[in-house]
This record gives C-alpha cells, sequence and structure tokens, in this order.
C-alpha cells in the first residue's frame, strides 16, 4: 500500500501528481468528470477560441514554467500582444484608461483632483493595529480614501475575486499589501522602495521596467487546454476520468478510497490521501470522519459567476483597444468587467474575429448567474452596448456559468486556514490542496501543489 491518491483533476490536483511522480512516488489522479482541468478548459468552435474559466497567468511564477517545461509545452508560452497594455475602467459614466504610472496618475481623470490628492496624503497612514484581520475595503479606506478604494481598488479585486471588498480579508486577498503596510508604514513609499531594491537585484545590463517585475499576461498556443493536454499525456493511465470518489476511511495505517469508476464501484488503498477538490467536495467526503474539520471547509464561500463570450464577425466591429475594462460596484452595473480577448491573444480569434469574454454576477449580484443563457446573453449585449459603444449584433455567444466559481477569502480565512491545518494533524495521512485556502490564481494553485508535493515526497 504505497500509492498516493489525489482527488480532483483540476490544476492543483494534476499538478500534484505529476509532482510526486516525477519525484519517484506511486500516485494515482481520481477525477469525477469525463475530463481533466477542472474549470480550466478551453474551447474551439466558428473560428473562436474559447476559455471557459481562466484567461491567462502571469510568467512571474517560478513552478508554472517548470510544471510547463516538465510536460513539455513550455516552448507553446504565448505573451499577451503589446496592443493589451493599456487596462480601461467603467466610472463616472465612461470608460478611463487606468495611469500606469505615479505621474500619469496624478494627470489623469481616473479619480476627481480631490480623491487624486487623498491618494497622496497615503504617505502619511499610520499601520493597522496588530493582529486585526481588516477588510479590504477598510484597508483602502485607511490607506487611499474612500473614493480609491471604491473605484481603483474595488476594480481590482473584482477581476480576481468578483468578491465584496467589505467581506474579503485584506491578509489573504492581497498579502503584499499589508506586508508593506507592516514593513514601510505607507503602501506608496513601500512600493517605491521594494521597485528599487528590485532594480537593484537585477543582473547589470538586464531591463527592470516596472512591467518586467510584474510579470507579462500569458497563455499557451492552443489556449490553457494546452497545459491541461501535457499533464494528461504525461500522467497517461495514471489519471482516471469518470472517476468520482465517495467516501474515505482510515484504514491500517493509510485509507480506503472508495471510487464510483465508469458506473462500478471500486475500493483503492492508499498509503496518503490528498483532496485537490472544491471546498464543499472536500468537507462532504470528511464530515463521517470529523464534523468539526468539515464545517471549517464548508464555511469557504464560493462566489458565483457567468461567463459569456461574444463572437463578431470580421469587420462588423472595430477590435478593441486594450486588455479590456472592469466595472467598479459604485457603478450599479450588470457587468463585472470585460476581456478584449483577441486584443490580449490575437490567436484565439481566426481571421479578424473580435471577441469580448464578458463577466457577470460575483458576490455582489449572485441572482445574475441564475438567469437563462438567452437573458445572460442579452444582459452582456446591453451593458457592452452602453459601457463600450458596442452596437454590432456578435455572429458567435457562448455561456458557461459557475454556480460556485470563485472561492471568497473572508475576513478570518487565514485563521480558519490555520485551523484546518491544524485539525488535518488529527488525520495522518489526509492533506488538502487546491485554489480554495492559499490563493486562487493558477500560479497559486501550482505553486502550492508542488510545495505539497515536495513534502510528501520528502
Ligand atoms: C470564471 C473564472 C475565471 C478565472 N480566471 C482566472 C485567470 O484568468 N487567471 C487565473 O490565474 N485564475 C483564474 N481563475 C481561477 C483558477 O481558474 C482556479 O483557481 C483554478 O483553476 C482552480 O484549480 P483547482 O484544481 O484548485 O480546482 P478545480 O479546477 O475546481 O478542480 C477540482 C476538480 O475536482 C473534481 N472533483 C470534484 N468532486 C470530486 C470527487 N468527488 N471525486 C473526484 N473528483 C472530484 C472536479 O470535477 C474538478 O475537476 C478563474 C476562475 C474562474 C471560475
Amino acid at each position: 500500500m504505497t500509492v498516493i491518491a489525489v482527488i480532483g483533476g483540476g490544476i492543483s490536483g494534476l499538478t500534484l501528481t505529476h509532482c510526486l511522480r516525477s519525484r519517484g512516488k506511486d500516485a494515482l489522479l481520481l477525477e469525477a468528470s469525463s475530463r481533466l482541468g477542472g474549470n480550466i478548459e478551453t474551447r474551439q468552435r466558428d473560428g473562436f477560441l474559447i476559455e471557459t474559466g481562466p484567461n491567462s497567468f502571469l510568467d512571474r511564477e517560478p513552478a508554472t514554467r517548470e510544471l510547463a517545461a516538465g510536460v513539455g509545452v513550455e516552448d507553446r508560452i504565448r505573451s499577451a500582444d503589446p496592443a493589451a497594455k493599456a487596462r480601461y475602467l467603467y466610472t463616472r459614466g465612461r470608460l478611463r484608461p487606468v495611469p500606469s504610472s505615479p505621474p500619469a496618475f496624478l494627470k489623469s481623470d481616473i479619480l476627481p483632483l480631490g480623491a487624486r490628492l487623498r491618494v497622496m496624503a497615503e504617505l502619511f497612514t499610520g499601520r493597522a493595529p496588530e493582529g486585526v484581520d481588516e477588510s479590504l475595503a477598510a484597508f483602502g479606506r485607511r490607506h487611499l480614501g474612500p473614493a480609491a478604494t471604491a473605484v481603483l481598488l474595488d476594480a481590482v479585486q473584482t477581476g480576481i475575486y468578483a468578491g465584496n471588498m467589505e467581506t474579503l480579508s485584506v491578509d489573504a486577498t492581497f498579502p503584499q499589501l499589508t506586508k508593506l503596510e507592516r514593513e514601510h508604514r505607507s503602501l506608496i513609499l513601500g512600493a517605491i522602495r521594494s521597485q528599487k531594491a528590485q532594480r537593484k537585484a537585477l543582473p547589470a545590463g538586464a531591463a527592470g521596467s516596472p512591467e518586467k517585475l510584474r510579470g507579462t499576461l500569458c497563455t499557451f498556443d492552443g489556449g490553457l487546454q494546452t497545459l491541461v493536454d501535457g499533464l494528461a499525456r504525461e500522467l497517461g493511465p495514471a489519471a482516471h476520468t469518470n472517476a468520482k470518489v465517495e467516501g474515505l476511511q482510515p484504514s491500517h495505517g493509510g485509507w480506503r478510497v472508495s471510487v464510483r469508476e465508469n458506473g462500478g464501484q471500486a475500493e483503492l488503498l492508499a498509503s496518503q490521501v490528498v483532496l485537490a477538490t472544491p471546498a464543499f467536495v472536500a468537507a462532504g467526503l470528511m464530515r463521517p470522519l470529523d464534523e468539526p474539520l468539515a464545517a471549517l471547509v464548508e464555511g469557504i464561500a464560493y462566489a458565483p459567476i457567468a461567463v459569456v463570450h461574444l463572437g463578431f464577425a470580421p469587420g462588423s466591429t472595430p477590435a478593441p483597444d486594450g486588455f479590456g475594462f472592469l466595472v467598479p460596484g459604485l457603478e450599479k452595473r450588470r457587468l463585472l468587467g470585460a476581456i478584449h480577448a483577441s486584443t490580449v491573444f490575437p490567436f484565439r480569434t481566426e481571421g479578424g474575429r473580435v471577441l469580448y469574454t464578458c463577466m457577470v454576477g460575483g458576490a455582489r449580484q449572485p441572482d445574475l448567474v441564475k438567469l437563462d443563457e438567452e437573458a445572460l446573453v442579452a444582459l452582456a449585449r446591453e451593458e457592452l452596448k452602453e459601457l463600450a459603444g458596442v452596437t454590432a449584433s456578435p455572429s458567435f455567444t457562448e455561456v458557461i456559468r459557475w454556480t460556485r466559481g470563485i472561492p471568497q477569502y473572508n475576513v478570518g480565512h487565514l485563521e480558519r486556514v490555520a485551523a484546518i491545518d491544524a485539525a488535518l494533524k488529527r488525520w495522518p495521512g489526509l492533506h488538502l490542496t487546491g485554489n480554495a485556502y492559499k490563493g486562487v490564481g493558477i500560479n497559486d494553485c501550482i505553486r502550492n501543489a508542488f510545495a505539497l508535493g515536495d513534502a510528501l515526497a520528502a
């Protein structure tokens, strides 16, 4: 009984299984659905390459490079087009470019003058009292003032969490901000000092532009599915699809895993088990063993989100400039934002077709995700028309609804995760990984899966 059972074939479980096997461990992946990838899936239809969930990742995470290289797809990484550099916010009645430097911010009209000056007063902000888990909104108001928080900070969190900044924990969602505060008191001072330090640390002659330091947005030719397919190829028969785990029981120093595979019931004896499923599934599997642990895991909330792709025939609408736009909550619009997918990655559409990927719902407007597909397309079209002036009729539409899409790291999240880690010690050989705990991005999932894989292999 030496096999390690990894449950859940999203990017977390796939990466972990790959890591364990490449370090000489016998690991098996069990995925409930008929395909691998979890919420990463690329579909090709009518001259459009669409992503059902995530669209891109930043190329600054070494673990993601290591993974791509390990499964032979590193040379298929594609960077965003330079035309996607500009980003927009919808505020005060129109789309406005997000300034890319402090001087540009001071001159821009992204916020009214008083609000821009209030941001500069951030230089005099004091530190938060020790040990307080502040909401993102409270932290933002303290540092940047109410207007910049409601417009800028809310837009940034919407683009990652589709959340509610009054309930998200700043420490859990943007730990880099609280680190800056702890180390430098002021975020502006801290940002200036860390950029200087990073530039100094670069080898002589290396380009050290702020963009380079932040990383470049990337995908793969063939979309993010290319990475999943690489992992699937490499894992071969070690990855089982249509294999839904229905029960777990400690047995003889290891674990008995009950699996419904291709309609039949099977039992697997494993030395260790890793749950790389969404938290609510992990909670269900752990409940018969440990109700308090299951309750902690189940308490992680998810925001629903609908992805509405609107594709336009060549020449029917101008190709939009920039990465896309975000809409802060105070605008009370029905769109969270839109990605100019064909501008960011021109190879994702054929022959000059234009693709907008619109996001609807999130923690603030969960009910919109319950609308039927026709209503979601109509909503996205109306909003794109009013916000971005897109009047043409799309020749292609596709709607994907994630009823529990993005985990919400609300106030108390870090304490909850620490309590989960402590409770897991009661169950030797049982582990958790995935986007619900220590980072929601693809890079986070990959980095955390490698870290767990290395620990288990050691
Ligand atoms: C709309 C959307 C847009 C996003 N955009 C981005 C982006 O642009 N960039 C970015 O970095 N991140 C983005 N994310 C986040 C990122 O996609 C996810 O955090 C990441 O893909 C999650 O991977 P995971 O493996 O942890 O979980 P999942 O992908 O949820 O995988 C979990 C797997 O477990 C399986 N499973 C469930 N129950 C069982 C069971 N009983 N037995 C066996 N298997 C089971 C599921 O079928 C699933 O395949 C986005 C997410 C969404 C929803």
